[in-house]
């Protein structure tokens, strides 16, 4: 069953201004319940427009976001059930922490909600426990966390509002290689053992081949390609729409090969000959 769906789905910056700029543009999808969704696509192709619409953050210029069937616009003052349904974690979300304690800023979105503070607490103690941050931690300031510590904080805060779709935008942006492993594995921990609907968007298309199972490819501002990962990384002529040069496709399908992935050879064989020829040059 589809969870969430969008229907002809459409966003223009600054209609009838100078600026006009359609982000978004007739986007048809249906993501299953219970899906892994990698999002990718170069900087300015619409990804986070198109999910700022997903969560109610934004309206369509035209279009319809069905979440369980119905139009999220359908009744306005409900929309911000929505987004407690559709949790999103933005990028760089440490910047958005501002209570006195980590505890205390996990159990923010909880209480929001209309938790009470003793079911609040609770689920933030098993956010917190999931994104791996010790008890010592939760009663100091945010300000005091490492870095992949604030950013863990950030995330537990939105897993403690149990949404139904959890959306990532390049969550791990920033943090060093051992960072991003620790939070990706962390995320796909999560959809494991809760079995949410998880949409993450990232620039790293070996990370959205280790974790997703379906991978939507947005290109200025259409969505080019949605299917199965292996059947979006075996074409890997179509990534070259997203700005990447055909060495960096080549070397990151190399990887999703090494990985068990299929690939397409043609693509291969001609980094490798490219390769035999560089030192000739
Ligand atoms: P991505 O997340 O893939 O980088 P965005 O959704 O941020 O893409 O942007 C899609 C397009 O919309 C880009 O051309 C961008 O310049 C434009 N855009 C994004 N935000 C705004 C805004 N607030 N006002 C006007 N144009 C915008």
């Amino acid at each position: 069953m589809a969870i969430l769906e969008t229907k002809n789905l459409t966003y223009t910056y600054g209609v009838g201004t100078p600026f006009e700029k359609t982000a978004v543009e007739n986007v048809n999808l249906s993501v299953e319940k219970g899906a892994f969704v990698g999002v990718i696509g170069h900087t300015g192709s619409g990804k986070s427009t198109l999910i700022q619409m997903l969560n109610g953050l934004i309206r369509p210029t035209s279009g319809q976001v069905l979440l369980n069937g119905e139009d999220i616009w359908t009744k306005p003052k409900e929309i911000r059930r929505v987004r407690f349904q559709v949790g999103m974690v933005f990028q760089y979300p440490e910047y958005q922490l501002f209570e006195e304690t980590v505890i205390k800023d996990i159990m923010f979105g909880p209480k929001n909600m209309g938790l009470s503070d003793e079911e609040a607490l609770k689920r933030a103690k098993e956010a917190a426990h999931f994104t791996d941050l010790k008890p010592e931690l939760l009663e100091k300031s945010p300000f005091e966390l490492s870095g992949g510590e604030k950013r863990r904080a950030a995330i537990a805060g939105v897993i403690a509002m149990d949404p139904e779709v959890l959306i990532l935008d390049e969550p791990a942006a920033g943090l060093d290689p051992k960072g991003r492993d620790v939070i990706l594995a962390q995320i796909s921990e999560y959809h494991r053992q809760r079995g949410n609907t998880i949409l993450l968007v990232s620039h790293s298309m070996e990370d959205i081949g280790r974790v997703a199972d379906r991978v939507l490819v947005m290109n200025n501002a259409h969505a080019e390609m949605y299917d199965e990962t292996r059947a979006v990384f075996s074409r890997g002529e179509l990534l070259e729409p997203m700005g990447l040069r055909l060495p960096q496709i080549t070397s990151i399908m190399r990887r999703l090969r090494k990985m068990g992935l299929p690939v397409s050879e043609t693509v291969l064989n001609v980094d490798e000959a490219v390769m035999e020829l560089l030192p000739l040059l």
